[in-house]
């Protein structure tokens, strides 16, 4: 007999790609049920002027699939709450701070979501304000709060029971999982691989197919794989693009017709740019798992669902009033783009992108006398590549969305020198600096120069830099200037065509 066999077929954005399928033999009574994949979701409404995603049109997607089967889960893999512009508009007195995403997946019909790294990026309070808004059941087995306690509404998994027509039943864990960057001080982890081992061994015999649900990297994902062969599927996020891996192993309890089996690990587009729809049927009587997995790209193509469709329309209101009190007209073009523009995390905060040159570019505009222009790559909060075409004053307040003013300075040759020598221990980090302007071997510790910089440079906050503020010694203060938004939007409209000359590779 034949145990545990898996067979899943891929397909891709074109044509039909199968991987590895083998032909299984189950007659018993099969139990077929849907995993609808969501992953890294900052955004409700769809982006790059309406060509892609939008949960409206997902919501759409998933009452599809629940009326071909209403054994239909809608599953996030981990960060939605932060970052994201809507998420900074004030409404009431307190940041949304992720509270527009966690109404529009309640009107989706999310049934789990696992805690990514970027939902600690809100306050304790928002935080937990925001598990008790959620319709959907948060997971994670591997984080507790500040003091090591569970989380009130967070369980480390959920085991579903979906019966056959026949009278079986499958049983369904969905564990998740939780990568520890973006650490806050109300959350502790443990390790994510010995902790699942630890919750899936308790729970023998108990659960016929586990899911992981993980908000990992991908090379700890590959990890969890050769570490647990008891999981059938990862289902996972933090990459932000899609990525679907086979990863070989070798079945402990596998039988000779069946000497191997792949854990398959399986990542969708940030901002439901793409979704991936898991058909699984199970077979109850030889316990054979059969995987469909179809990357579904969100476009246009797909109706909205007018439900959902009215409550992000309104979260979205709230937001561009509060845009447009402060200053903003969100739908405003401020230019065409003719290359897509770097806001990868990873990358402005260990190099210079097109985008933050392009940003270096408009303070030095605004600025012409600074020998220097500075900023923290911490403040570039949209993680993702924005596409080339029309870029709006929203999309600016997706790029910065915390803004702040930029202060010029007279600082001496030697604090300089100290603050780039910590900007560059800070590489990797929202602390790592970037300049323009005068090379730093070229500066002189005697002689004073004029800086503009950020003004959250100057408040103690930035890693490393907690000696520099307005006071500091060596330091003087000329005056503070506009929003950097402001600036950034004027010389775009101003400079639509030398902004972007030269300004090098992504
Ligand atoms: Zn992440």
């Amino acid at each position: 007999m034949v145990k545990n066999q898996r067979v899943w077929l891929t397909r891709g954005l074109g044509g039909l790609l199968i991987w590895g399928a083998m032909a299984t033999v189950c007659r018993a009574e099969t139990i077929p049920f849907t995993l609808l994949q969501l992953n890294d979701v900052y955004e409700i409404a769809p982006i790059d002027n309406g060509r892609w995603g939008g949960l409206a049109r997902v919501a759409n997607l998933r009452r599809q699939l629940e009326q071909a089967n209403t054994h239909t889960y809608t599953v996030l893999a981990g960060d939605f709450l932060s970052p994201s512009a809507l998420g900074t508009a004030l409404y009431n007195g307190d940041r949304l701070a992720g509270r527009q995403m966690v109404a529009v997946l309640n009107a989706m019909g999310l049934d789990y979501a696992a805690v990514g790294n970027h939902e600690f990026d809100v306050s304790a309070q928002q935080f937990r304000q925001r598990i008790a808004e959620s319709d959907f059941q948060w997971l994670s087995a591997n984080i507790a709060d500040g003091a090591g306690n569970q989380f009130t509404g967070i369980k480390p998994y959920e085991i579903l029971t979906i019966p056959g027509a026949e009278g079986g039943e499958v049983k369904v864990g969905i564990l998740a999982l939780t990568i520890d960057s973006n650490a806050a001080d109300y959350v502790t982890y443990s390790d994510p691989i010995s902790t699942a081992r630890r919750y899936i061994q308790s729970l023998e015999g108990e659960v016929d197919v586990w899911v992981a649900l993980t908000h990992l990297s991908l090379a700890q994902d590959l990890a969890l794989a050769q570490a647990i062969p008891e999981l059938d599927l990862i289902l996972g996020g933090h990459e932000h693009e899609n990525i679907q891996r086979n990863h070989l192993i070798i079945k402990p309890d596998s039988s000779a017709s069946c000497p191997q089996a792949q854990t398959p690990i399986f990542k969708a587009d940030a901002n439901a740019r793409t979704v991936y729809i898991h058909q699984l049927t199970y077979d109850t009587d030889r316990q054979c798992l059969e995987i469909d997995s179809q990357l579904q790209p969100i476009t246009a193509a797909i109706a909205e669902d007018p439900a959902t469709a009215q409550v992000v329309d309104q979260w979205q209101e709230i937001g561009f009033t509060a845009f447009r009190q402060a200053g903003f007209e969100p739908m405003a073009v401020v230019v065409k783009a003719p290359m897509a523009l770097d806001a990868l995390d990873a990358h402005v905060r260990s190099r210079s992108t097109n985008l933050t040159r392009l940003i270096t570019r408009a303070m030095q505009y605004e600025y012409p006398a600074a020998a220097m222009v500075m900023f923290n790559g911490g403040m570039v909060r949209l993680d993702d590549l924005l596409s080339a075409g029309s870029i709006t004053q929203y999309d600016i307040i997706r790029i910065l969305p915390f803004g702040g003013r930029v202060v010029t300075v007279d600082i001496r040759g030697d604090l300089l020198q100290k603050v780039l020598t910590q900007g560059e221990k800070n590489r990797g980090t929202g602390g790592y600096l970037q300049l323009a302007g005068l090379a730093p071997a070229d500066i002189e510790p005697d002689k004073v120069y004029r800086l503009a910089l950020m003004e959250y440079l100057l408040t103690g906050q930035e890693v490393g830099l907690d000696y520099l503020t307005e006071n500091t010694p060596g330091l003087k203060v000329i005056g503070y200037g506009r929003d950097i938004r402001s600036i950034l939007v004027d010389y775009l409209q101003n400079n639509a065509h030398q902004a972007f000359t030269d300004l090098g590779e992504p």
